[in-house]
């Protein structure tokens, strides 16, 4: 069977107020249902485009076409990660991490404090719109942490990106206005290791 080739919006794991008072219910709702959704919408009119380009038998701008597709791709998918790596705090958010995600902060960042001022500071000074993500290579197992810009600018290629954080004005500015310091301080009490852990095992 064919697979569907086009994207959907995933509900969300949990309520839309479940992550307040972190992330409150109009925040959450109007991120995933208005931004999210865009960027599913906007990749799949891509997806339209390329197919009908086929059936006329024409050739698409390629340039204009692939930084779109990067942008609206990376939105979407790097969006269904922030929304797994979070948890509700009475449903395991938050805290410390434990098992091999916590092995791996501390062999390679020195203790998970160190690890979060680091994550941390690449979240708060991501210039713009953009995220902080950290990611892991399947073959050297190093774990580094990104600050990509848009969606898609600064990725390492062949990273695979374990935890996700949006730093777009639109991820805080109903709850923090203009300061992203607080959204990024009010993640930790969120953050889903369990989730993380299982994105760690796919790596390997
Ligand atoms: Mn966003």
């Amino acid at each position: 069977m064919e697979k569907v080739k086009t994207f959907t919006l995933p509900k969300l794991p949990y309520d839309y107020n479940a992550l307040a008072p972190y992330i409150s219910e109009e925040q959450l709702k109007l991120h995933h249902d208005k931004h999210h959704q865009k960027y599913v919408n906007d990749a799949n009119a891509l997806f339209a485009k390329i197919d009908e380009s086929k059936a006329a038998n024409t050739i698409l701008d390629i340039k204009a076409v692939a930084k779109e597709l990067a942008f609206n791709i990376g939105g979407h998918l790097l969006h269904t990660t922030f929304w797994e790596n979070m948890a509700p705090p009475d449903k395991g958010g938050g805290g410390e991490p434990s098992g091999a995600i916590a092995d791996l902060i501390n062999n390679n960042y020195g203790s998970f404090e160190r690890f979060k001022k680091i994550f941390s500071t690449a979240a708060i000074s991501t210039e713009g719109s953009g995220w902080a993500a950290l990611s892991v290579h399947p073959c050297i197992g190093r774990p580094l942490v990104m600050q990509i810009e848009k969606h898609n600018v600064n990725i390492y290629p062949n990273f695979q990106i374990i935890m996700a954080l949006d730093v777009w004005e639109h991820a805080y500015y109903v709850d923090y206005k203009n300061d992203r310091a607080k959204f990024v301080d009010a993640f930790w009490n969120v953050v889903n290791w369990d989730r993380i852990n299982k994105n760690l095992a796919l790596v390997k």
